[in-house]
C-alpha cells in the first residue's frame, strides 16, 4: 500500500528519539522517565505538531509570540504544555505569560516582574527557568553564571511564578567531551542554586545535536526541534 511520505517521518522520528532518551538514561544512571522530550515546533506547521502529538508528545517550544499565538489558537483541541523559549520583549509579557504554562528564557528581574503580575489570576503560577549564558561574553541572551544565583532567589519570591530551574543554549559544538564540559557547567550552577529556591526541578538543556551530552550532565528537559521535525520552514 502507498502511503504519504510525510506522516509516518514525524512519528518515526519521534520514536526514535524517545527510545534514545531512554537508552541515555540508562546508560547515563538517570532514573527512568526523568528526562521529558520538549519538541521544538517553531517554524513548523501546525499540521506537523499534530503528528508529534499523535505520537505521543505533549511538550512545544515556541520562540516568536506571533507565529505561537495562531498555532496555539489552531490547536486548541490538542491536551499540550506549551513552553516559551525565545527572547522576551518585555512589550509581550502580557500574552507570553497568559498563553504559556512554561518560560525557559527569563534572564532579568523586570521581565520576570511583569511576568508575575501580568498573570490571570485565574491561573496556576506560570513555570520558570532562567537562562545562563555560559559563554559570559558576546550578544546571547541570559544571565551571566556569576548573578544567576541572586536572580534565582529574587524571581523566587514572586507570587505570579513558579520557578523550575536552568535553561541555557551552549556553544554547538561537535566534540562530546567539550559538549559534556559545557553542560556540566550549568549542572553544577544548577545543584548550587538549589538549596536557596524552593521548587527547583528543571534543568533545561540540550538540542538535536547534544541531547546524549546533556543527560548524561543531568539535564531533565531536553529542547528538540529539526531531529524531531526536519529542517525549519
Ligand atoms: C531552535 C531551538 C532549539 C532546537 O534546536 P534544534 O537544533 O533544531 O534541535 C532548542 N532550544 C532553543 C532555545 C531553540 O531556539
Amino acid at each position: 500500500m502507498c502511503q504519504t511520505s510525510k506522516m509516518p517521518k514525524i512519528s518515526e522520528n519521534a520514536r526514535q528519539i524517545v527510545e534514545r532518551i531512554h537508552e541515555f538514561e540508562q546508560r547515563y544512571e538517570r532514573p527512568a522517565g526523568s528526562v521529558t522530550l520538549l519538541a521544538v515546533s517553531k517554524k513548523q506547521s501546525p499540521e506537523s505538531i499534530r503528528e508529534a502529538y499523535g505520537a505521543g508528545i505533549r511538550d512545544y517550544g515556541e520562540n516568536y509570540l506571533q507565529e505561537a499565538e495562531a498555532k496555539i489558537t489552531f490547536l486548541q483541541d490538542l491536551d499540550v504544555r506549551w513552553h516559551f523559549i525565545g527572547p522576551i520583549q518585555s512589550n509581550k509579557t502580557r500574552a507570553i505569560a497568559n498563553l504559556f504554562h512554561w518560560v525557559h528564557s527569563v534572564d532579568r528581574l523586570k521581565i520576570a516582574q511583569r511576568l508575575s503580575e501580568q498573570r490571570d489570576r485565574g491561573l496556576p503560577p506560570l513555570n520558570i527557568c532562567i537562562q545562563v549564558n555560559l559563554a559570559a561574553e558576546g550578544s546571547k541572551s541570559g544571565v551571566s553564571p556569576a548573578h544567576a544565583e541572586s536572580l534565582c532567589v529574587a524571581v523566587d519570591a514572586l507570587a505570579g511564578l513558579k520557578l523550575r530551574g536552568l535553561m541555557a543554549i551552549p556553544e554547538p559544538l561537535d566534540d562530546f567531551a567539550a559538549q559534556r564540559a559545557q553542560f556540566h557547567r550549568l549542572a553544577e550552577l544548577y545543584r548550587s542554586i538549589k538549596p536557596r529556591v524552593c521548587c527547583f526541578d528543571t534543568l533545561s538543556m540540550g538540542m538535536s545535536g547534544d541531547f546524549e551530552a546533556a543527560i548524561a550532565e543531568g539535564s531533565t528537559m531536553v529542547r528538540i526541534g529539526t531531529a524531531l521535525f526536519g529542517p525549519r520552514m
